[in-house]
């Protein structure tokens, strides 16, 4: 059983401003379906309203900033088919839309904060505040800042300032009472103040946190409606006091519900291939992916019995919508709160019907767009032109990067002198190896070999399993050279199907 929102649709909108929505991303690696989720029920939301949807890059937090990843996540969202009318390759009257170019605008909005006395200097150093962590954990307290430069003098703020003492802005909870704010799907929502940790809102290095950046453009981009995932919820109430710190406006909230696994756990990379870039490579048909991330929300209204009878569906029909039927017919009004699976069986199945709903001409235009594009073919050339003598063997040693299912029998994957449950345990380090690796020769090559010195594995070892993890088979065209055209995203796939198929119990 789903459970269904139980509160009505959204009163008339709280003012007369025109809808504008807005997702927010973060730069930090391949481009999530869970981005393209909420980029679809947003841009839904902003059509049907004749709304406006903006797309802003949320990278303030330099840490996990990856650099190919804001042009990854255009292209993805592109090849799904969803368009915004604002945004940093488009530009638009409330820009910049990359929050690094804006750092100036939350520095002027901070002062404004600790001029009005709702935000504060702290300037606890680095140790002082993993001591202040510690004693917590050690009394089994919830972590969180103690509050003990809530009130500082001016004298001792001047104090620390003439040490040259760096300083945190952080945010003034009050100190008792709660804050409660409205979500447009669940109803109200109160989080007691001794629940909200006195957040900072800009870094000692002068950039903002999330929080405070994601506010102060929400309100100067004039979002009215705030549609996001779940997992925002417990930001919310910090949020609500930042509005208020400010004066603003409330936007409505909506936070949809998390993508799931099959087992129910949010939705995980070790799981599902959660990158676009996985999909797309594979040769899934966008508007399938679209169809199927429409059907997560499960705010397409399903046939009813009449139609069904009346026109002969089949009932798996009613899970069939394009873009243009989801505009017409998406109903916000419908969205379960029951945690949508990510089906892979699912989208397989949608995905044939694209393909057979496809002529003959569209079909063969889908193969030359993926498996079969120039550019692919060019690739795979490469690797084994000086290598073969007829173009006959091309299938013979290409295969493993034209199929789907590679599985390595086990004379071929756990080398001689080493057992299974390390070969596999390796087969995890190579993993997170590659996840965090530039996908090139050099970096693939050098990240490899780090790691089998790090872990005394051979280089032959090491290079063996990758390949039969890759190829099924102890021969292939140069190692490092198929995982580039092979594409990220795939072998990352192919990686951690092995690795799951390898740790199912196995039949004795
Ligand atoms: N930068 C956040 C993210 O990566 C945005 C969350 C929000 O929509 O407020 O998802």
């Amino acid at each position: 059983m789903t459970e269904t929102s139980a509160i009505t649709p959204a009163a008339p909108s709280h003012d007369s401003r025109p809808t504008r929505v807005r997702i927010a991303p973060s730069p930090t690696g391949d481009p999530h379906v869970g981005t393209a989720y909420i980029g679809l029920l947003n841009y839904l939301f902003a059509t049907q309203r004749g709304g406006q949807f903006v797309l802003r890059i949320e990278d303030t937090d330099r840490t996990r900033f990856v650099s190919t990843s804001e042009q990854m996540i255009f292209d993805a969202l592109k090849w799904v088919g969803l368009t915004w009318q604002e945004g940093p390759d488009v530009g638009g009257p409330y820009g910049p839309y990359r929050q690094s170019e804006r750092t100036e605008i939350y520095r002027e909005h901070v002062e404004i904060l600790l001029a009005n006395g709702t935000a504060y200097k702290s300037f606890e150093t680095a140790e002082e505040l993993e001591a202040m962590r510690q004693s917590q954990i050690a009394a089994k307290m919830p972590p969180r800042y103690n509050g003990a430069h809530r009130e500082l003098t001016a004298e001792q703020i001047a104090a620390f300032e003439a040490e040259g003492r760096q300083y945190t802005v952080r945010l003034k909870v009050p100190a008792t009472g709660s804050t409660t704010f409205r979500d447009e799907l669940r109803g109200e929502i109160t989080f007691d103040h001794n629940n909200v940790d006195d957040q900072v809102l800009m870094k000692s290095d002068g950039f903002p946190t999330y929080h405070l950046a994601n506010v102060v453009d929400d309100h100067l981009m004039q979002i009215t409606d705030v549609i996001r995932a779940e997992e925002w919820i417990s930001s919310t109430p910090k949020h609500v006091l930042l509005y208020n710190a400010f004066g603003w406006e409330l936007p409505k909230f909506w936070h949809m519900p998390l993508l799931r696994n099959i087992d129910k756990s949010k939705i995980s990379k070790r799981k599902n291939p959660v990158s676009l870039n996985y999909y797309r490579e594979s040769g899934y048909l966008p508007q399938a992916m679209l169809n199927f991330l429409g059907l997560m929300g499960g705010g397409m209204a399903q046939p009813t019995e009449q139609e069904i009878v009346s026109k002969g569906l089949n009932t798996k029909e009613g899970d069939i919508f394009s873009l243009a039927e989801m505009i017409e017919k998406y109903d916000f009004a419908r969205i379960s709160l029951g945690g949508p699976v990510f089906d892979l069986v699912k989208l397989k199945w949608l995905n044939g019907e694209y393909i057979r709903k496809q002529s003959p001409d569209e079909f063969f235009a889908t193969l030359r767009s993926t498996l079969f594009s120039d550019a692919y073919l060019r690739a795979v050339g490469s690797l084994i032109q000086t290598r073969i003598e007829n173009i006959g063997q091309f299938g013979d040693m290409t295969g493993f990067l034209f199929s789907d299912n590679v599985m390595p029998p086990d004379i071929v994957w756990i080398p001689k002198k080493r057992e299974p449950a390390d070969t596999i345990k390796f087969a995890e380090e190579q993993l997170t190896t590659l996840e965090a690796a530039a996908w090139d020769l050099d970096s693939i090559t050098a990240a490899l070999k780090a790691l089998g010195e790090a872990k005394e594995w051979s280089v032959k070892e090491n290079f063996m399993l990758l390949r039969a993890i890759l190829t099924g088979s102890t021969t292939s065209p140069p190692l490092v050279e198929s995982l580039i055209v092979f594409g990220k995203a795939r072998t990352l796939d192919r990686m951690r199907r092995f690795i799951a198929f390898q740790k199912l119990p196995k039949r004795s």
